[in-house]
C-alpha cells in the first residue's frame, strides 16, 4: 500500500483524486487550508481506513511525519474570480508551495506529480495547443498570477529533476467540470448550470464565440493516475478534444436541464483566451488514455449533483 499526500485535497480535483487513490488501495493524506476547498467535498472520506485530513497552508514549510511515496500538488485557487480576490495567495502557493512540496518529495524520496495547466498557453497563438507550445501570456494583466504561478511551478519542478534527479510528472489540465465543483466557483459550466436550474439568466461573457474544451472529472482523474503510473515526465496536455463555442456551452445547458432561462451578454473579461483546445496525441500515444464521456451526459450529471446542492 502506497502513501500518499494530495495538496489542495478539498478541492474541486483534489477530493476526487483523493476518492480514486483511496478506492485503489492507497493511504491518502490531503493537506488544504480551505481558501477555496471544503469539507464537504471529502465528508464521505472522513473514516475510510487509509486516510487522513490535515488543515495546512502549503505556501508555509510542509512536513509530513512517516513514509510518504507520492505528492500529489494540487492545491491552487483555480477559477477567473480569484484571480482577482487572492491573487498572491495564488502566486505564492504557485511558487513557495510548489518549492515546499518538491522538498518534501525530495526528503522522502517521493515521485512528484505537479497539477499544472492549460493556462500556460494563454491566449494562445497556435490551435491546438501541443505540449512544445510556449505560450502567449501577459505576465501582468489579472490571469498572469495563475499563468505566471503555475509556469514557475513547471520550471521549479523541471529543475528539481535535472538538480536532483526527482522523479517527477507534469500534467497541463484543460478546462474541467463535474460534481464538486462549487455552486459559486464563478466557472462557466457551474455557473450556466446553476443558472439554468434557479431559472436565471445565463450570463455569456463576451459574443460567447470564444471556445474550449470540457473534460468531465472521471476521466480527467483517470488520465492524471495514467500519467503518474507511467514513465513519462511531461509536461502532458490531459483534456478533452472536444472544444464548443461559449455560446454553444450556454445552448447545451439550457438543452440538458430543461430550462428557459434566457441568455444575457457580458463584458468578456480581460486577457479571456479566445481559443483553447488541447492535444492529446502524446497522451493517447504513451498513456492510451482518452476521454469518454461526451458533453451532454457530462452535463446532465453534474446538472443532477447542482440540483441536489441547491436543495440542500
Ligand atoms: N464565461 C462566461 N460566463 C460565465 C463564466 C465564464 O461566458 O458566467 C466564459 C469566460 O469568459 C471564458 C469561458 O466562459 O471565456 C470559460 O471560462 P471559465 O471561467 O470556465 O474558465 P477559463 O476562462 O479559465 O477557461
Amino acid at each position: 500500500m502506497a502513501r500518499i499526500v494530495v495538496t489542495g485535497g478539498a478541492g474541486f480535483l483534489g477530493s476526487h483524486l483523493c476518492r480514486r487513490l483511496l478506492g485503489r488501495g492507497e493511504e491518502v493524506v490531503c493537506l488544504d487550508n480551505l481558501i477555496t476547498g471544503s469539507l464537504e467535498n471529502i465528508e464521505d472520506l472522513f473514516g475510510q481506513p487509509g486516510f487522513t485530513y490535515v488543515e495546512h497552508d502549503v505556501s508555509t514549510y510542509v512536513w509530513v511525519p512517516g513514509p510518504v511515496d507520492g505528492v500529489f500538488h494540487f492545491a491552487s485557487p483555480a477559477s477567473p474570480i480569484d484571480f482577482e480576490r487572492i491573487p498572491i495567495q495564488i502566486l505564492k502557493v504557485g511558487s513557495l508551495g510548489t518549492h515546499n512540496t518538491l522538498g518534501l518529495a525530495k526528503a522522502k524520496d517521493a515521485r512528484f506529480f505537479l497539477a499544472s495547466t492549460s493556462e500556460v498557453y494563454g491566449d494562445p497563438l497556435e490551435h491546438p495547443q501541443t505540449e512544445e507550445y510556449w505560450g502567449n501570456v501577459n505576465p501582468i494583466g489579472p490571469r498572469g498570477v495563475y499563468d505566471e504561478a503555475k509556469r514557475f511551478a513547471e520550471a521549479m519542478t523541471m529543475a528539481y529533476r535535472r538538480a536532483h534527479g526527482l522523479d517527477v510528472r507534469i500534467v497541463r489540465i484543460f478546462n474541467v467540470y463535474g460534481p464538486g465543483m462549487r455552486p459559486g466557483d464563478g466557472r462557466a459550466a457551474s455557473n450556466f448550470i446553476v443558472q439554468a436550474l434557479r431559472g436565471e439568466p445565463i450570463t455569456v461573457y463576451g459574443d460567447g464565440s470564444q471556445t474550449r474544451s470540457f473534460c468531465y472529472v472521471d476521466d480527467e482523474v483517470g488520465g492524471f493516475l495514467a500519467l503518474y503510473d507511467s514513465d513519462e515526465t511531461g509536461p502532458m496536455n490531459i483534456g478533452n478534444p472536444d472544444e464548443f463555442t461559449i455560446g454553444e456551452l450556454a445552448e447545451t445547458v439550457r438543452d440538458v436541464t430543461g430550462s428557459s432561462s434566457e441568455i444575457a451578454y457580458h463584458p468578456l473579461p480581460v486577457d479571456d483566451p479566445t481559443q483553447r483546445r488541447p492535444d492529446i496525441t502524446l497522451a493517447r500515444k504513451t498513456l492510451g488514455w482518452e476521454p469518454t464521456v461526451p458533453l451532454r451526459e457530462g452535463i446532465a450529471r453534474t446538472a443532477e449533483y447542482f440540483a441536489r446542492q441547491l436543495g440542500r
